[in-house]
């Protein structure tokens, strides 16, 4: 998570002139505190006002560079950890999959270059991309690379356990709002650790129920 945060190429930050001269510099502090954030727990108001002295005090800047930088550093955290499992699965006749989820409001947008509302319950493999609007990919809500797309996104991918004929299948509203939805807010590290650890755990007992063994 913390590696996700100090690799994050922070997308789409405009800053005017006087500040453009210490980009590198405010680049830096942002990502030093969305660092900090994620490791203390802090809340969105907290890290923002940390980052609005890098962004000339604008507070609404800060707020967006905030939401939008936790969000994809959490989003990418769950990615890999996805995709190691889906990877530890190969061969197995089991798959993990990934499901884009919108709040299902309506402030999810839904313009000609950006639509998460036909996002929404959009089923592939973990470690697969997901096709957006406009030829743009994304592993996850939050990296597409494009601002309309991951700018202030709410969306979260979930995950989920089953066997590669059921994936198959992917009727799509059977992967809505799935048991294992991962949620936000959350102590993200530990989460993330805990769901691979449980998928990985899912997957050798339903093998070894499949070979008639003791569970
Ligand atoms: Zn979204």
């Amino acid at each position: 998570m913390i590696r996700a945060a100090v690799q994050n190429p922070i997308a789409g930050l405009t800053l005017d002139k006087r500040l453009e001269r210490n980009r590198a510099q405010i680049i830096y502090d942002i990502k030093k505190n969305i660092a900090i954030g994620l490791t203390q727990g802090d809340s969105y108001t907290t890290v923002a006002k940390r980052i609005a002295k890098s962004v000339n005090n604008d507070y609404t800047k800060a707020m967006l560079i905030t939401r939008t930088e936790t969000h994809r550093v959490r989003e990418q955290g769950f990615e890999d950890s996805g995709r190691a499992a889906q990877n530890d699965l190969v061969g197995t006749g089991y798959v993990l999959s990934k499901t884009w989820q919108s709040m299902q409001d309506s402030s999810v947008r839904h313009t000609g270059d950006a639509n998460h509302v036909k996002m929404d319950g959009v089923t592939v493999l973990a470690d697969e991309d997901f096709d957006l609007v406009g030829g743009v990919k994304a592993p996850c809500p939050g990296m597409s690379g494009t601002p309309q797309n991951d700018c202030n996104c709410r969306c979260y991918a979930s995950r989920d356990f089953m066997s590669a004929k059921e994936f198959e299948k992917r009727p799509e509203e059977c992967f809505r709002r799935n048991i294992i939805s991962v949620k936000r807010n959350r102590k993200p590290r530990s989460r993330n650790r805990a769901l691979f650890r449980m998928w990985i755990k899912q997957a050798r007992r339903k093998l070894r129920m499949n070979q008639g063994l003791q569970v």
